[in-house]
């Protein structure tokens, strides 16, 4: 039987990352996976292929801005969705290369097949042919990561009630497609069928989209999604969703008690995502599950077994690829002896539709809630040079300060490369940054990220230079 010094279960962002820095520590690490692509929910059904349609349609939407750039196209310009979903599977099949490549470099053992634990310290790999291979493990990472969930009455089918997984595969564009939830992975999937001419509604529970952010990010993508074609029903719980033929019928309720009826091709189920730990054996190894289906951890995410630690989608937390990945380079460097941290304040969490919604720290409903007394300073992208000559002039970005030691709180944003400028306000909070010394750092001309200093200059005493 062989054996390593540490055994990861599950290749997901979590996974992967903590074998790379296992390995790299100098331990013998193995990777088991049931699939037979490495890169987990987020490079092969999740980040990577979501941006990738949403890169595609972004481009065909662009279309409609050429005239305004002084562009002619004469001829229809048409979308190839078949097409389109080839490159999304290349780009995905490249990236999956590039992780078994990361393995090998770093010289990590790579078993197919479902990992299931025998004891604390013995696993057993189920391989597709039905073959059992037994390993040993002195400590074990459990990364296995998270899948869709749903509602107890829906039955999605796979081909018209749908999750995430299957809308990056249609064949065709929706006429009209019913999303159930309007989170991030409803609202990307959503802005990428309503740019290739599919009708997109949104039946959303509470009473505002992306829930979790600022209330004031949350009312901006709004506005612009409504903007782009988007229906929204807020504050409406859905009752049903029935499939006939090739009709998918939606009720939902809203406050009133009046009931709507919405009638699609497609149903998308995006209610956010449960965590998955089927056929581990967890508790054959002592480790203890809660009742929301986590595995429990403590702050050093060691589980109820003190050799076995879990990280990821499967813990609590933001189910974020990032965040899954900096815990697992916690837990490895941990295992080395060393003394690593993750401020989970600072993890950002980000929306790629376009504009791109992004933030980090507290909202303000949080600080309220806190009762931290805290300054605001916003700034429209329409007064930045740079997004005016791009044409992208939706959105603004919020710093929220200390009001009396002018410490950034929270930074919140919407509008372009939202994406990319929060690793400003990340860097910003990390050294606990003021707001004073965002608005003194010079930043270049014309960029997007003059929006932030500006946002700071108005933080302390309201003296952004463009408004
Ligand atoms: P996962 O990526 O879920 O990987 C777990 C792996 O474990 C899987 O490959 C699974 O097959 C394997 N596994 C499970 N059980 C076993 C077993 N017993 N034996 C062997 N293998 C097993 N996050 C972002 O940060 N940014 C984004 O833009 C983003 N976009 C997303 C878009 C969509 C459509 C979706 C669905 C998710 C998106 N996410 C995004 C979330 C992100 O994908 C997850 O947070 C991330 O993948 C979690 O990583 P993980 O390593 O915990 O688990």
């Amino acid at each position: 039987m062989s054996s390593f010094d540490v055994v990861i279960i599950g290749s997901g962002p979590g996974g992967y990352v903590a074998a790379i820095r296992c390995a790299q520590l100098g331990m013998k690490t193995a990777i088991i996976e049931k699939y037979s692509t490495l890169g987990g929910t987020c490079l092969n059904v999740g980040c990577i292929p979501s941006k990738a349609m949403l890169a595609s349609s972004h481009h065909f939407e662009e279309i409609s801005h050429f005239a305004d750039h002084g562009i002619e196209v004469s001829g229809e310009v048409k979308v190839n969705l078949e097409k389109m979903v080839a490159r999304k599977k290349a780009v995905v099949d490249q990236t999956a290369g590039g992780v078994k490549y990361l393995m090998d470099k770093n010289k990590i053992t790579v078993f197919e097949g479902v990992g299931a634990f025998e004891s604390a310290t013995a696993i057993a790999i189920t391989k597709k042919d039905g073959s059992v291979e037994k390993i040993e493990a002195k400590n074990t990472i459990i990364a296995t990561g998270s899948k869709p969930s749903s509602l107890p009455f829906i039955k999605i089918d796979k081909e018209r009630i749908i999750t995430s997984t299957e809308a990056l595969e249609l064949k065709e564009v929706p006429k009209h497609l019913v999303i159930i939830g309007g989170g991030v992975i409803g609202l990307e999937l959503g802005q990428v069928y309503l740019r290739l001419g599919a009708q997109v509604s949104v039946v959303e529970f509470m009473d505002r989209i992306i829930p979790g952010m600022d209330a004031g990010l949350s009312k901006e993508l709004t506005k612009v999604l409504k903007k782009q074609g988007m229906k929204f029903y807020t504050s409406h719980k859905v009752q049903a969703v029935d499939r006939n033929g090739d009709v998918v019928t939606v009720k939902a309720e809203n406050a009133k008690g009046e009931v709507i009826t919405l009638e699609g091709d497609y149903a998308l189920i995006s209610v956010g995502r449960r965590p998955y730990t089927e056929g581990l054996n967890a508790d054959k190894a002592g480790v203890k599950i809660t009742e929301r289906g986590q595995i429990e951890v403590n702050d050093h995410l060691q589980t109820t077994a003190s050799n076995i630690y879990a990280i990821g989608d499967v813990v609590r937390g933001a189910m974020l690829a990032h965040k899954a990945e900096e815990e697992g380079v916690v837990v490895a460097e941990y295992l080395a002896g060393q003394k690593p941290h993750i401020d989970y304040n600072l993890i950002p969490g980000v929306v790629y539709t376009w504009p791109e919604v992004a933030a980090v720290g507290k909202t303000e409903e949080q600080l309220k809630e806190a009762g931290v007394a805290y300054k605001s300073g916003s700034f429209p992208f329409k007064a930045l040079g740079r997004a005016r000559a791009g044409g992208d002039t939706d959105g603004f970005v919020k710093i929220l300060a200390d009001a009396k030691t002018d410490e950034v709180l929270g930074v919140h944003m919407i509008g372009p490369r939202c994406a990319d400028l929060i690793a400003e306000a990340v860097t910003a909070m990390e050294f606990k940054a003021s707001a004073e010394d965002i608005s003194r750092m010079s930043h270049a001309h014309p960029t997007f990220a003059e929006a932030i200093k500006e946002a700071a200059l108005a933080a302390t005493d309201n003296r952004a230079l463009h408004v």
